[in-house]
């Protein structure tokens, strides 16, 4: 595949489970692998990565990219290219990822491949059509800035043999400067990283049922709490909470559905994940084609009594 140039992505100072995926998914592409780390200070964390699937590391570390910019962004990830001989860059399909993957593609006149979950004979697989099918791509010449979705494979977890080396980034020109971060009001929850996930649909009927039905399950489990789109749209949950096509793509070891009916937008959301137990009264819901367990009933009547036995059960 010739060589490979992670951009990993950091939050709060830590680099993200999402790029430790990206060094298995370099892994599996199969060539010489190294990788970017842009921040202020992160110097610590990039020789961590460099011996956990970075290889060797640039790290572009600056005030000036302090906070994420797709400018500055773009130009680091511009100049690692230089310096790695990159063919491959990857990033993570995160918010940030689908600004930033674009303008470097463009830029070096490449191809983008957005949204990929595997790689198999030589051509990316992506889903298409709301995850109805799956699209192979290849790439002419292999030169491509691809986007890899969170949770499609396991982190990579091996030990590596490499070192940093420091990248000077010109962000002189930049046009756009950060002010600040707002958090929104509202308790900001990242499923893409919860091990467990209890949803709620339409069929959980009010606000106040995900507070007493849902919540207290995945508290119990440790869990995040998630929702289908109807959900958001009737103000129940904040957007942050949706999973699928128009929300979040998830992929926790357990994903419990509860009252929803498995459209498809929502079923390419949480489909990938390890195991599912969905819980519906209509025994002909599409969301049973895709559980590992599928239980019959009145929501309101099975959650409760999970919750209590789950809760007796951890004393
Ligand atoms: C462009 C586009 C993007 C979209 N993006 C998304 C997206 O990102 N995520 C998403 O989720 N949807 C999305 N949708 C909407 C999607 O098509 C469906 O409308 C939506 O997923 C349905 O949500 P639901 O299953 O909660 O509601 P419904 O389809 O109304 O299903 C409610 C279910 O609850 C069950 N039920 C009711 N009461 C109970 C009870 N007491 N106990 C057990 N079961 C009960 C019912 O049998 C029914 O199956 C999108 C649609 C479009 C057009």
């Amino acid at each position: 595949m010739g060589n490979i140039l992670i951009v990993t992505e950091i939050k709060d100072g830590t680099i993200r489970e999402a790029s430790y995926e990206l060094a298995a998914f370099a892994q599996k592409l199969g060539g010489d692998v190294k990788s970017l780390v842009i921040g202020s200070g992160i110097a610590g964390e990039a020789e961590s990565f460099a011996k956990k699937g970075g290889g060797t590391v640039y790290v572009a570390d600056d005030a000036s990219l302090a906070n994420y910019n797709v400018e500055g962004y773009a130009a680091a990830i511009r100049a690692a290219v230089d310096a790695s001989g990159a063919d491959v860059v990857l990033v993570s399909n995160t918010p940030s990822g689908w600004d930033v993957a674009p303008r470097v593609a463009a830029g070096l006149d490449v191809a983008l491949v957005s949204d990929v979950f595997d790689f198999q004979d030589g051509a990316y697989i992506r889903r298409v059509f709301n995850g109805k099918l799956n699209a192979r791509v290849k790439v002419p010449g292999d030169k491509a800035v691809v986007t890899v979705q969170p949770g499609a494979l396991p982190a990579f977890e091996g030990s590596t043999d490499g070192g940093t080396e420091s990248l000077s980034v010109d962000t002189s020109g930049a046009r756009s400067v950060f002010v600040e971060t707002k958090l929104a009001e509202s308790k900001g929850v990242d499923l893409s990283a919860a091990e467990v996930i209890i949803s709620g649909g339409r069929g959980v009927g009010d606000p106040e049922k995900f507070k007493e039905v849902i919540q207290p399950l995945a508290d119990v489990l440790g869990g995040a709490m998630g929702a289908s789109r109807p959900v958001v749209d009737a103000g129940w949950l904040p957007h942050e909470y949706q999973v699928g096509s128009s929300g979040q793509v998830v992929a926790p070891k357990l994903y419990v559905a509860a009252g929803i009916s498995g459209a498809i937008q929502h079923l390419v959301g949480m489909k990938g994940s390890n195991f599912i137990i969905a819980i519906n009264k209509d025994a002909d819901a599409p969301i049973f084609e895709v559980a590992q367990i599928g239980v019959v009933a009145d929501l309101f009547e099975i959650i409760p009594a999970l919750t209590a036995a789950l809760q007796e059960a951890k004393g």
